[in-house]
């Protein structure tokens, strides 16, 4: 009997997530490596990854644990987090998730799997969500024009003084700050003016714009609407002075105030920004959350990051997509208007629904609420003998108390209330949905009164509202249907429903999106982000309070820079772009605090990523393009004829690796030395790092400064476009630049670039799905994930390539963890596009790869180690068969306009109708080995694109236009 045990240690580990997490088991493992002609994944990576650059060592990090064992670690992690009533304000606010939306939309991977809208065809659910998002952005804030969201306030309003600059009269001159804007804002402004060139002033607008600023000329102008203090001022007058002297206004507004009050637009305001946080996103100590950023018609051609709207599809039928896609920044490269690439496109659908959940009169009533508790709290104190700064305001009371600022804010404390400490003798507090009566009252304690003296409902009555009468807005907003259909649960469930069906999203089937990583988003990794211990921190909350945050985020950051091989890492930045340009002004302040201020040219290999060109123009440095040689890499003789060509004005060079083609380039390490050698940095691109993990180190084999993108290669889930972390790794001599807080010192060194992010961690409330898939994936887990991307991507590679051209290669005729399809030269015989074969993949129950990027005509495709060895033979078959289609086109016996593959993707009303196509409607929806059980059906045929640019609109269209 005992030698059929099986020792208790074994069960008690279980299945190794690793086993979960990665698709292909062992013996599938064993006939990829078959078919791609290696022995084990050992071999393979050795063959693949250079010896100059591979690691030898495993990666030191906590041994893996169980899915069971590490939702413990966050639990306890959790319990040391403190959640107190937060009155702290300034941009960050208790709301109340529905939880219809919290289940249906933040923990749905139905939504939060989805990627990046590009595919619109498949895409149409996040589409209208994101215009309804857009909605009522332009509602409350009376502009026309709203984006689909931007990462935060601060970031926001950056934007909007860049876009000031561009498109405004006034070409020199300062940006002009009004002294009650978030103090975050301010300084994310100042991080982002200084390369560029920009003056900012700040200055106390409340009683007009001061001559002297008027005489230096004015670019631009922020106010921030109601102030930082709470104060609700009548900035009309400003306003016309501004646009006397020429300059864009841009207002800073709160939308929960915004359905009480005159909106921006018709202040005379040219755009407006802000946060929709409180519209039902939990603060999640920073964010994520969806900025936006709404303008005047004039500008609408110009707003950064992405834009949804209205079109039509093949039959005449109204369908949405990303208007104006030719603006992004993927495209237009260093004269992109910013760098915005992934944005917060999860969080702008929770905003949306919210308001659609609400209806115009429910966000009032919010609103109203918040502001009579705000009124009262006010009355109280006066009541009480303290004096309070201003008589109007919305939701923020700010009070004098000489000297005494520390001491209520600890009192306060002791309540469970955190307040904000303005300054030794000012407490400013922000009433909220959430705020209650028991709120008041531990306030009023906090500064000395009687609370229980107070009869709030006496007081109430006594008490008039603090809204000045001429700012109460009288227009109507939100008058759309669907913000008056979805009020009951029942109803608003079945419109998430519907939405989310018909969309295409990780849930369905594997999306294999070249340089995106879709992977698996484990739940055990999502678990932790919605409880209330993560998501309902102030990013300004006191230290001691996000204990086990600071923990987790101390955790990640020092495993993220053992895996990376760097010594420092910064979380801050909350995507890619945002990333790359920390890093680069990191690389910048080096320069500087070396005496080498004119070290200012970027080179860059000309298969960059957009982003990478813009970031480098935000960071004030010149763009210089680095040649591709024919095999794809980087040309080696032309980046030495470069280097020497700039001489000391050489900043950095900025280039991913495995490049953009997907290849472990083999002079890498001759590359970085060289830059290094003419007194240059090395900025790696770690958007691929996916290829890279436990098998080589950035920070070991040359490069200076990395960005990663954890919603690529650890977990965070693309969102539909957003959310994203982008944190930084660095070597030790870039460290004293990593961004840092005004607020919260331990968010970064005092020797920092400050900071390019409105919270001191960024996206913290996301960080635990890094940290748990670290953790549970351990060192030899995530070198495990790494080996088996490469081979599921060498495996459609030997697979296709009888069928396809499979472009470039590295080592051994190996592709790293992508590989690049080619279909120009079947496009030149045949007619058949990529469009096309991205089209009918859809047929077939897929999401096309990346098209066009990095070579144009060509199909870019990133299964991850997540797909296994089922769904990866499905998408070679799938493409195998393309490829059959694409021939009988080619030999005439189907017709160039009258094929499956010019009108894909086809859709379930094509069938009702009479059948007039040359092929059978069988071939047209059930192809190859789909089932008709399992169809995903596209709702709309292809959508012209061309035409939604020439009408432009972008917000919910009337009614009327649905109709035929
Ligand atoms: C995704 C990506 C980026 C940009 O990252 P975001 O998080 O979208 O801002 C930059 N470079 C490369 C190569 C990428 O794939």
């Amino acid at each position: 009997m005992t030698s059929h045990r099986t020792p208790l240690s074994a069960l008690e580990r279980g299945a190794p997530f690793e086993s979960r997490h990665i698709g292909p088991d062992a013996a599938d493992q064993a006939k990829m490596l078959a078919q791609v002609g290696y022995g084990s994944l050992d071999e393979l990576t050795q063959a693949a990854v250079p010896e100059v650059i591979r690691s030898t060592e495993l990666l030191r990090l906590p041994e893996a644990r169980s899915e069971a064992d590490v939702l413990a670690e966050l639990r306890s992690l959790a319990s040391r987090n403190q959640v107190l009533q937060s009155m702290i304000g300034l941009g960050y606010y208790g709301t109340f998730t529905p939880p219809v939306i919290l289940r249906n939309v933040m923990e749905s991977p139905a939504w939060y799997t989805a990627y990046t809208p590009y595919q619109p065809e498949i895409s149409q659910g996040r589409l209208e969500a994101l215009l309804n998002f857009q909605t009522v952005i332009a509602d409350l804030t009376g502009l026309p024009t709203s984006g689909a969201s931007l990462l935060d306030e601060s970031t926001a309003a950056a934007e909007a003084m860049a876009l000031s600059r561009r498109v405004g009269k006034v070409k020199e001159g300062v940006f002009l700050v009004d002294a009650d804007c978030l103090p975050q804002t301010v300084a994310v402004l100042r991080t982002r003016a200084e390369p560029t060139g920009v003056e900012i002033v700040v200055a106390d607008l409340s009683g007009g714009i001061p001559e002297e600023a008027a005489e230096r000329g004015v670019f631009g102008v922020l106010l921030q609407y109601p102030g930082a203090s709470g104060a609700v001022r009548d900035q009309r007058a400003v306003i016309e002075r501004a646009h006397e002297l020429g300059a864009v206004v841009t207002v800073a507004a709160d939308l929960l105030a915004l359905t009480l009050l005159t909106s921006p637009g018709d202040l005379g305001a040219d755009i407006a920004v802000g946060s929709s946080q409180r519209f039902g996103v939990p603060m999640g100590f920073g964010g994520p959350h969806a900025g936006y950023m709404a303008v005047r018609e004039k500008f609408a051609r110009s707003l950064p990051g992405r834009l949804v709207g209205v079109s039509k599809d093949a039959d005449g039928d109204q369908a949405y997509r990303l208007a104006l896609q030719t603006r992004e920044q993927h495209i237009r490269r260093e004269k992109a208007t910013s760098n915005i690439c992934t944005a917060q496109v999860l969080l702008a659908v929770m905003a949306g629904m919210y308001a659609a959940y609400h209806g115009p009169d429910g966000l009032a009533a919010i609103a109203r609420r918040t502001h009579r508790y705000a009124a009262l709290l006010a009355a109280g104190l006066r009541a009480g003998g303290v004096e309070t700064l201003h008589g109007a305001f919305f939701d923020t009371v700010t009070a004098r108390v000489p000297g005494r600022a520390d001491e209520v804010v600890a009192l306060a404390r002791q309540d469970g209330v955190n307040l904000r400490r303005v300054d030794a003798d000012h407490v400013g507090m922000a009433c909220d949905e959430t705020t209650g009566r028991e709120h008041l009252a531990a306030v009023w304690k906090a500064f000395g009164i009687d609370a229980g003296a107070v009869d709030v409902d006496e007081l109430d009555a006594a008490t008039g509202d603090a809204l000045p009468d001429e700012l109460l807005r009288t227009d109507d907003y939100l008058t759309h249907p669907v913000f008056h259909e979805h009020r009951s649960e029942t109803a608003m469930l079945r419109y998430l429903r519907r939405l989310s069906d018909r969309d295409y999203a990780l849930d369905r089937g594997m999306i294999p999106l070249g340089s995106c990583t879709m992977k698996l988003n484990a739940t055990t990794e999502m678990e932790p982000v919605t409880w209330p211990e993560f998501g309902g921190l102030h990013p300004f909350a006191p230290a001691e309070q996000a204990e086990g945050y600071l923990t987790l985020i101390h955790e990640l950051e020092d495993r993220l820079a053992e895996v990376t091989g760097y010594d420092k890492v910064s979380l801050q930045p909350n995507a890619g772009s945002q990333g790359e340009l920390a890093g680069l002004l990191a690389v910048r302040a080096y320069h500087r605090a070396n005496g080498d201020a004119q070290r200012n040219v970027c080179l860059i290999p000309s298969s960059a990523h957009g982003t990478n060109a813009a970031s480098a123009v935000m960071a004030g440095m010149k763009v210089v393009v680095v040649k591709t040689s024919d095999n794809g890499d980087v040309d080696v003789d032309d980046l030495h004829a470069k280097i020497a060509k700039h001489g000391d004005e050489l900043a950095v060079l900025m280039v991913t690796y495995p490049s953009t083609h997907g290849v472990f380039e083999e002079h890498i390490t001759d590359i970085c030395a060289a830059v290094h050698d003419a007194g240059g940095q090395v900025y790696v691109d770690g958007a691929n790092l996916n290829a890279l993990l436990g098998l080589a180190k950035p920070g070991r084999f040359g490069a200076d400064v990395s960005h990663l993108n954890l919603h690529k290669t650890f977990c965070i889930p693309h969102g539909g476009g957003g959310p994203g972390v982008g944190p930084i790794g660095v070597r030790a001599h870039l460290a004293p630049y990593l961004p840092n807080h005004p607020l919260q010192p331990a968010a970064g060194p005092e020797t920092g670039i400050g900071p390019v992010s409105g919270a001191p961690w960024g996206s913290a409330g996301i960080l635990p799905i890094s940290w748990a898939y670290v953790r549970l994936m351990g060192g030899e887990g995530l070198r495990k994930a790494t080996q088996v991307a490469v081979l599921s991507a060498n495996y459609i590679a030997k697979r296709l390539e009888p069928h396809y051209p499979v472009l470039y290669a590295g080592p051994n005729g190996l592709v790293a963890h992508e590989c690049i399809i080619d279909v120009r030269q079947l496009t030149k015989q045949t007619g058949v596009s990529i469009d096309d074969v991205a089209k009918r993949l859809i047929d077939y129950g897929f999401h096309a790869p990346t098209m066009s990027f990095p070579v144009a005509g060509t199909l870019m495709t990133e299964p991850t180690e997540s797909e296994d060895l089922a769904e990866l033979d499905r998408f070679c078959e799938t493409m195998i068969a393309i490829r059959a289609e694409i021939d009988k086109v080619g030999s005439g016996e189907w017709s160039a306009e009258d094929n499956p593959l010019a009108n894909a993707p086809h859709t379930a009303a094509m069938l009702g109708r009479e059948w007039e196509h040359a092929y059978s409607r069988e071939e047209a929806v059930f192809p190859g080995s789909v089932h008709a059980a399992d169809k995903y059906w596209p709702p709309v045929r292809r959508i012209d694109g061309a035409y939604g640019d020439r009408n432009l609109v972008c917000s919910c269209p009337p009614v009327a236009e649905y109709d035929e």
